[in-house]
C-alpha cells in the first residue's frame, strides 16, 4: 500500500473562504471534499491521505462526466481497444459496460491505418475539451493544495499532449521542476515537502507510483504539471 502522509497546512486558513472553481465563498453553500488528482484517475487501493481540497458541491457534481471520460478514454488508449473486458484501467470497464453511448463516441474517436511496413497502426483523437476541464480542476486543486493559492482566473496556457510525443529537449524541460533557487513559501504544503521530501522524487509529488504525479512550481507564475499513466503529459499555467 502507498502511503501520502498527510501534511499539515497552514495556508489554509487564508484562503478557504472560497470554491476555487467558482469563486462562490463557502461560508455560503454546501461544500464537498474534493480529492486532487481525482479519484477517477487514480486506481485503488487508493493512496492514503490523497490531497483533498474543498469546493462547492455544484461544482463538484459539474465534473464527474468528464472525468469518467478522460478514465476511460486513457485507458482505451492504453489498451489499444474499447472492449470493456479487456481494459487496463479497471475502472474503464464499468464505465464502458454502463455507457455504450460513450463506448461508442470513443470507439469513434479511434482511426487505424496501415503503415508502409504493413502494421497497423492506431491513432486516438481524444475530446479536448473534456479532458482540458479535467486538467485545469486538478491544476487548481494542486496550486490551492500546495500553495494556498486559489487560482480563479482562466489559465493561460493549458497542453495535454502524449509523453512519448515530447521531443528529447522537451522532454527534459518537461521533467525539470525548477524553483529557480527560491523556496516556496513558508507555511505551505509545498515548503513542507521540500524541507522533508514528503512524496518528493526530483521535485515530483508522486501520488502513485506509474499512475499519477504532479509538480508545482509558483515563481512568477503559477505552473503545474502532471503525468497520467506514465502516458499523458499535461501543463497548465497562470501568469500573473
Ligand atoms: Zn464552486
Amino acid at each position: 500500500m502507498e502511503v501520502m502522509e498527510q501534511i499539515n497546512d497552514f495556508s489554509d486558513e487564508r484562503n478557504k473562504s472560497w470554491c476555487v472553481h467558482c469563486g462562490e465563498w463557502i461560508g455560503n453553500v454546501k461544500i464537498s471534499r474534493d480529492h486532487v488528482p481525482s479519484k477517477s484517475l487514480v486506481l485503488k487501493p487508493y493512496p492514503e491521505n490523497l490531497p483533498v481540497v474543498l469546493i462547492c458541491e455544484t461544482c463538484n457534481g459539474k465534473f464527474s462526466p468528464d472525468e469518467e471520460y478522460l478514465s476511460a478514454f486513457l485507458s482505451c488508449v492504453l489498451t489499444g481497444s474499447t472492449k470493456p473486458d479487456i481494459q487496463k484501467i479497471p475502472r474503464a470497464k464499468r464505465i464502458l459496460q454502463n455507457s455504450q453511448k460513450l463506448r461508442a463516441r470513443i470507439e469513434k474517436s479511434k482511426t487505424e491505418y496501415k503503415t508502409i511496413g504493413g502494421d497497423t497502426q492506431t491513432i486516438w483523437k481524444p475530446e479536448y475539451d473534456r479532458i482540458k476541464r479535467v486538467i485545469v480542476k486538478n491544476a487548481r486543486g494542486h496550486a490551492y493544495f500546495e500553495y494556498g493559492e486559489p487560482m480563479l482566473e482562466e489559465p493561460s496556457h493549458v497542453s495535454t499532449v502524449p509523453l512519448d510525443s515530447l521531443t528529447e529537449q522537451e522532454r527534459n524541460e518537461f521533467e525539470t521542476v525548477d524553483f529557480g533557487g527560491l523556496f516556496p513559501e513558508v507555511g505551505s504544503r509545498m515548503m513542507t515537502r521540500v524541507l522533508t521530501g514528503q512524496d518528493l522524487s526530483d521535485g515530483w509529488i508522486m501520488v502513485q507510483d506509474g499512475v499519477y504525479r504532479y509538480s508545482v512550481v509558483q515563481q512568477g507564475r503559477i505552473l503545474v504539471r502532471s503525468v497520467l499513466c506514465e502516458y499523458l503529459a499535461t501543463e497548465v499555467f497562470w501568469n500573473y
